[in-house]
């Protein structure tokens, strides 16, 4: 046998039948170094579910991650798959890995973060075992028992799957994340197999590289609209989320308009993000755009249209010319 045995999946009830234990695998998102924080957001999902969680760290010399993962309390099997063929983490290399360790230790269930690369993953691991992949959960009632919102975030879908086996994306912004404190799980490295995709091959990958919080995970998120009329006129929304250790958002007008990168959108087809505070500036507030923020904390809109959709969601809402009221804010802080 390739990996080493999880306990018994299936044991007799004490009422005489055949019961399943839950046996979660989670796949770690992280960058070779760190692990990102929808990972631990991820964690405390599988731990809802219930039963046995192993992590999966595959990755290339990403050794360190492990260690990190084996911090989180609660993990009954940390696996490190080491391999060059991991480099750019495709799809279409971590699958086949996934599978044969599905194969071997016969998951319930198999987790990600509903990030890029956990939406990039599961769809595909989901066909390759025939099931239904489930969706960007934001709670979850039963081991097989899963609420998402549908249309946009106006509607609250409660699905019950009879797969034999899950696989699920998280939205990080509902559950808390897992500390990385207080466990002793120590790790084991899968023997190396040949991962290498005739599909893809990694080149390369260029991260922008921003010195401000990360837009997921930041505790406060200042986003633009096209209201801001130019990337240029951004800079004043910068100036600010320095003064508020803040991470920067558009709307999608603003990312189409090319006033910002798409890795700045937020909403339905950008990022989810639930800050604790989370100020829109020159955005009107379609339901696409408050898909994506409208779990935040406290909301503040800043906008000259007093009939504006966003000053519906919003806690506090400041009719002005955001070119004067933006520098003024910043001003005062
Ligand atoms: C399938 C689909 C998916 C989508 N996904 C997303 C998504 O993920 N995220 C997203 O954001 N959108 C998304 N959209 C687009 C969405 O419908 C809206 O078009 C978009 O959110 C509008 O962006 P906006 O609010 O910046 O622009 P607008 O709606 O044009 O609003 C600009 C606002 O700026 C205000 N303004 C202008 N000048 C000033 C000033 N000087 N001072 C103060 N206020 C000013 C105006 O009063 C106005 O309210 C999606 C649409 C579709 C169909």
């Amino acid at each position: 046998m390739l990996f080493t045995c999880t306990r018994t999946l299936r044991a007799a009830s004490k009422f005489g039948s055949l019961i399943r234990y839950e046996s979660t695998l989670v796949i770690a998102e992280h960058n070779n170094e760190n692990l990102l924080p929808i990972t631990c957001n991820t964690l405390t999902a599988a731990k809802k579910i219930g039963g046995d969680v192993t992590v999966l760290v595959a990755g290339t010399k990403c050794d360190t991650v492990a260690q990190k993962v084996c911090k989180a309390k609660g993990i009954s099997k940390i696996l490190l798959a080491d391999s060059d063929a991991f480099k750019g983490f495709t799809a279409e290399s971590l699958t086949p890995l996934i599978l044969k360790l599905h194969n071997e230790l016969k998951f319930t269930h198999i987790l990600s973060g509903a990030s890029a690369f956990g939406k990039a993953l599961l769809p595909r691991i989901a066909a390759k075992l025939d099931v239904s992949p489930i969706s960007d959960i934001i709670d979850i009632k039963t081991p097989d028992t899963f609420v998402r919102t549908i249309y946009a975030g106006n509607a609250i879908q409660t699905l019950k799957s009879k797969d034999n086996v899950k696989v699920i994306s998280v939205r990080s912004t509902s559950f808390e994340p897992l500390p990385l404190e207080g466990g002793e799980t120590k790790h084991e490295s899968l023997p190396t197999g040949d991962y290498t995709s005739n599909q893809v091959q990694y080149i390369k990958q260029e991260l922008s590289k921003s010195d401000r919080p990360e837009l997921t995970s930041a505790k406060v998120v200042i986003s633009g609209g096209r209201g801001m009329k130019s990337g240029e006129n951004f800079k004043l929304l910068y100036t600010l989320a320095d003064k508020l250790n803040a991470a920067v958002g558009a709307s999608r007008a603003a990312v189409d308009a090319g006033f910002v990168p798409n890795d700045l959108q937020v909403g339905q087809t950008g990022k989810i993000v639930a800050p604790n505070l989370y100020i829109a500036v020159g955005i009107s507030g379609a339901i696409q755009h408050l898909a994506g923020m409208k779990d935040s904390k406290t909301i503040v809109a800043i906008n000259k249209d007093p009939e504006a959709p966003i000053f519906q969601v919003a806690d506090f809402g400041l009719v002005a010319d955001l070119f004067k009221a933006v520098p003024e804010l910043t001003e005062k802080l």
